[in-house]
């Protein structure tokens, strides 16, 4: 086992070892570490964009379907666990991405190991984007396919992967709407018509997406109007839905076939009934309450200039996913620790999430946060920035 522990000691010395941290409490976007007495936290590391894990509306549902139908469904959904709730929340989802069927997984995670395999295997390619993520690259790895990892939103290099290695079995390229650790967009309308020139299918990823953007809450390709030109839209509900499970949206035949064949739907049990009945009731409200979303947007815009103007240079993306991108892992951990000296929770990535030397802290502005907070927030990252690493700002 001293092999173990030589891994542990190296990932520790390069300052990219990974540690859990239990909380103790959590409200409101305000949090409190377990073991660190009563200091609460402003919490910036949470995907609860919208604050829907403790909308009344959405706690009400779960409550229902737990009393109605109990704590768990007992079976996988093609046994005998498959809950009429289960389709309400398929079409509601399908309502939501403007497609004519959606299936549920586990968990996003689930999800993508599941679909890529089910599409493609031994005698075909996937084209994916090289920071897509990792449940992402694991579904690649399962399905067998050749995998060609193109730049980073570079669809000029696609294209080049895709004249010299096409092939003549299925393409299935894969990319995210919104990236999580960058918070940019993919430019989907050309996507789309690269996609039909070269005879693909496309999987888009729109966990970070969903119920953010599009007039409806049906994510960039709501909002980009490539609805049609998408064959798979995949999404989680542990995101801007605030609770735990995903769905992918698509056609009539494309879910009818994937509820076939995907094995992390097949062999894994349904998702909880009071699961279900949050996310049923987190889908009506991103569909009927667009004010939810608008007021996610003018914090997102806030925070932002309230760093620029403090002489933040460098780009902040255009999304709730603001990325201050500092360099060393070091650098990142020390500035991630000054914050929570000063209250403030925001994770630092580091690589081997993110490439070597773009370590950075990742802020989530979400509906949680009030006005005053995310000035003094913004304001708290420039002074300890001034301190740490002055040669950052302008
Ligand atoms: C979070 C995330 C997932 C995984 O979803 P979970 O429901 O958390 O398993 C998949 N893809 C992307 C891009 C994500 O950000």
């Amino acid at each position: 086992m001293d092999e173990l522990r030589d891994w542990l000691q190296a990932r520790e010395t390069a300052g990219n070892l990974r540690e859990l941290r239990p909380i103790g409490r959590r409200r409101g976007g305000r949090l409190q570490l377990a073991g660190e007495g009563e200091k609460t936290l402003l919490d910036f590391s949470s995907n609860d964009y919208l604050a829907l894990s403790e909308h009344p509306e959405v706690l009400a549902g779960s409550r229902g379907a737990l009393a109605e139908w109990g704590a768990g469904v007992g079976a996988a959904r093609l046994m005998s666990g498959d809950l009429l709730l289960a389709h309400r929340l398929e079409e509601a989802v399908a309502r939501l991405k403007g497609t004519e069927a959606a299936l549920l997984f586990g968990s996003g995670y689930l999800a993508n190991a599941g679909i890529i395999p089910a599409l493609v295997g031994r005698d075909d390619v996937i084209f994916a984007d090289r920071l897509d993520h990792a449940s992402i690259y694991d579904g690649c790895r399962l399905s067998g396919a050749r995998l060609r990892r193109f730049r980073h939103n570079d669809l000029a290099h696609l294209e080049e992967l895709l004249h010299k290695g096409r092939g003549r079995g299925r393409a299935l390229i894969v990319v995210e709407s919104l990236y999580s650790m960058d918070g940019d967009r993919c430019p989907l309308q050309e996507l789309v018509a690269l996609k039909e020139r070269h005879g693909c299918l496309l999987l888009v990823d729109e966990a970070h997406a969903t119920g953010v953007f599009g007039a409806n809450g049906g994510g960039l390709i709501e909002e980009e109007g490539v609805v049609g030109g998408v064959d798979l839209a995949m999404g989680t509900f542990g995101k801007a839905l605030g609770g735990y499970g995903s769905y992918v949206a698509g056609s009539a035949a494309m879910i009818h076939y994937l509820l076939n064949r995907a094995r992390s739907f097949i062999f894994s049990t349904g998702l909880p009934p009071a699961v279900l009945g949050a996310s049923l009731a987190a889908v009506h409200l991103v569909r009927t309450r667009p004010e939810l979303r608008r007021e996610l947007h003018h914090k997102m815009v806030l925070f932002k200039e309230e760093l620029q103007r403090g002489g933040w240079s460098r780009p902040l993306g255009p999304s709730q996913i603001v990325p201050v991108v500092v360099g060393s892992s070091q650098e990142a951990a020390a500035l991630a620790g000054a914050l929570r000296e000063g209250g403030v929770f925001a994770t630092a990535v580091r690589p081997p999430t993110v490439p070597v030397n773009t370590a950075r802290l990742r802020f989530s502005v979400t509906r949680h946060h009030g006005e005053a907070a995310l000035r003094e927030t913004a304001a708290l990252i420039l002074a300890v920035m001034r301190q740490h690493c002055p040669g950052l700002l302008s």
